[in-house]
């Protein structure tokens, strides 16, 4: 199976959860009743537990930037339409949603995540995003088309 971020962010969260847990549990013993005393390795348990939530969040972080390959086209896309790009003045904008960047977008390489692997007839194999997909699907007869993530085995 594909590792996301995702199911580290949710374990992050369980760690969490168990550490304030953990900590309101020796929090509700009574101030210098005998089991206070006996609570210091629980309390130290749930400083690790805070520590282990901190690096599991980390981890996402790193696997959400490895993952979060940069699609590279020479020109960008509308993430959701395409092709669909018009720059005036230093500003862009779909054609379709109207959405707009600050910036000429079709000067610049596309750094939308990959999550497409398009293999052509000749069996030459490039990796895209979803709005450069939308411009392959129209050209490019004959080839295959992978959602990348459904190749991990995933939905
Ligand atoms: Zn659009
Ligand atoms: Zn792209």
């Amino acid at each position: 199976m594909t590792v996301t971020p995702e199911h580290l962010r949710a374990l992050a969260g369980r760690a969490e959860a168990i550490t304030a847990e953990v900590r309101a549990l020796c929090d509700s013993a009574q101030n210098g009743s005998p089991e206070q005393g006996h609570l210091m390795v629980a309390r130290q348990a749930a400083d690790w537990l805070a520590r282990g939530a901190e690096d599991l969040e980390r981890s996402a972080a790193e696997l959400a930037r490895l993952q979060a390959q940069p699609c590279g086209f020479r020109w960008g896309v509308c993430p959701e339409h395409g092709n669909t790009l018009s720059s005036r003045a230093g500003v862009s904008e779909c054609r379709v949603c109207r959405r707009t960047w600050t910036y000429n977008r079709l000067d610049q390489p596309c750094g939308e995540p990959v999550t497409w692997k398009v293999i052509d007839r000749a069996g030459t194999e490039t990796k895209m995003c979803d709005g450069h997909v939308l411009g392959a699907r129209a050209a490019a007869g004959g080839a295959t088309f992978i959602r990348l993530d459904a190749a991990g085995g995933q939905q």
